[in-house]
This record gives C-alpha cells, structure tokens and sequence, in this order.
C-alpha cells in the first residue's frame, strides 16, 4: 500500500513563512479534506508538495512511500506518482486535449519509446466513458474559453490517464455551480478507490456532501489544528472556522 507522509513541512514564499510545520500521513486509497479559511496556506501546501518553483521548503520533508520527493523536479515527481490538480487551471489555446494528455503520456515513458497511437486513443476513450465524457470533448483546446465546470473535467481527466497513487486537489470544487459539483464529484468517486489516495482541499462543506471524506482536518495560519472524520466538516459548516480560532486561543 502506497504512503504519502507530510512531516513537519514549513513552507515560505520569498521571506514570508506560509505553511508553519504541518504533518499528515495519507495510506492509499484514503481520502482526506483539508478545510481552512482563505489565506491560511492551503494551496501553498499543494503546490509545494507538487514542486511549484516559487514556493520554498524552508523544514521537514514530503515522503512519497518512504523517499523524499524534495530534492525531485516537478516532473520526476509526476512520474513517481503525485498528482495536482490545479484550483485555477491554465488554458493552453491551440493544444488539443487529445494531444496535450498524448505529449503527457509519452513524457512519462522511457527515453527511446514510443507511445503506441492506437493503443492511446483506446486507453483514452475508455477513460471518457468511465468518466461519461463526450469523445468531442478531446478535440478542444485545453481550457480554452471552458467553463468552470468543464476545467474541472479536463482536471479529472488527466487524473484519470496518469493514474497517479496521489492526487491533490485544489478547490476542485470553486466556481462550481451544484450540477458541475456533481459532476466533478462522480469523477473522483469512480477513480476513488485502493489504488488512489487524495487530499482534498476545500473551503466549503458542500463538495464533501459528494465526495465523502474518510479524515477531515481544518488548517489554520499554515497548520493542522484540528483532525476527525466527516462529521468534523459539518460541525465547522454549522459553527463557522472561528470556532477553532476561539478553542485555539482557549487551548
Ligand atoms: P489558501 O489557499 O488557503 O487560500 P494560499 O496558500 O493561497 O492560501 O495563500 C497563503 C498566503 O500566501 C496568503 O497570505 C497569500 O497572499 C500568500 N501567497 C500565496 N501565493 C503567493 C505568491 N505567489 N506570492 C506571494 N504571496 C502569496
Ligand atoms: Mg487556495
């Protein structure tokens, strides 16, 4: 069973210290929100764990099964099986999905080898209809002028053609109107499963209403403060994240 560890990571943005210490341990296939109010460092989380070069790992270390994936490019990282999915996602015009998820497969292959069309394609088609994705879908540009919903599609879809141990998934959930919500949700439900462990940030309780969580754990000023299961995101939903605040200072 594959292991993602957080352990006491202290994150900075130029001079600025962002995430504060934080420690958590995802086992595969287990799902895991992380909540918390804007600005508290959860998509610095995200993306330094994915090796975005403007944030910097100032303390502790990300294990991925036992190794450090710190000192791993991006794509070394992506290759060992880490996964984010962006809460802004770019659009790239003039790149077709179809083509922009091929480029993506073959970078993950062996110097030398080539990616077998007929066999993408196939691969590829079976995953949209997993994902009951209309096969047009492909011949897009990536992102170019989607809606909120259909960005989060295409988020999904790479998800599921690079079927990583990991995925971290950004506010999958922002800008989402209830259908896409559900939309998205079901993605994740179908790729749910042992050989998928994900940390899911969200700020609002609703996503979890889909996507059941097994652990919930609110992040306040760049750590966890408080872990539990899904009951956990609806107490917060009923008694806001000040509730924390006033149980930290009390603590
Ligand atoms: P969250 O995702 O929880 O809303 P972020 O990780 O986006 O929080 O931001 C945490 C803090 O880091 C905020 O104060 C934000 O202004 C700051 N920050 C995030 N990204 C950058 C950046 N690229 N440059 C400077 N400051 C940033
Ligand atoms: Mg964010």
């Amino acid at each position: 069973m594959s292991q993602l560890e957080i352990k006491n990571l202290h994150v900075a943005i130029g001079e600025k210290e962002i995430v504060k210490g934080l420690s958590l341990v995802i086992g595969g296939g287990e799902v895991h929100a992380v909540m918390g109010p804007n600005g508290t460092g959860k998509s610095t989380l995200a993306k330094a764990i994915a090796g975005h070069p403007d944030y910097t790992i100032t303390g502790g270390d990300v294990l991925l099964d036992g190794h450090s994936v710190l000192a791993m490019e991006p794509d070394e990282r992506a290759r060992s099986g880490l996964f984010l999915a962006f809460q802004y996602p770019s659009e790239i015009p003039g790149v077709s999905i179809a083509n922009f998820l091929r480029a993506a497969q073959q970078a993950r292959m062996a110097e030398g080898e080539e990616l077998d069309a007929s066999a993408y394609y196939k691969r590829l088609y079976s995953k949209m209809d997993l994902l009951k994705i209309d096969r047009k879908f492909t011949s897009r540009s990536v992102n170019d002028g989607f809606s909120g919903g259909e960005k989060k599609r295409c988020e999904i879809l790479q998800m599921a053609m690079l079927e990583p141990k990991f995925a971290l998934m950004d506010e999958t959930d922002s800008g989402l109107d209830i259908d896409a919500l559900r939309i998205v949700a079901e993605g994740v439900n179908t790729l749910r499963g042992p050989g998928l462990g994900v940390l899911l940030i969200t700020h609002y309780q609703r996503l979890l209403n889909y996507i059941v969580p097994d652990f919930v754990h609110v992040m306040w000023d760049g750590r966890i403060v408080k872990s539990g299961d899904k009951d956990l995101a609806l107490e917060l939903e009923a008694k806001g994240y000040d509730w924390v605040k006033k149980e930290l200072v009390t603590a």
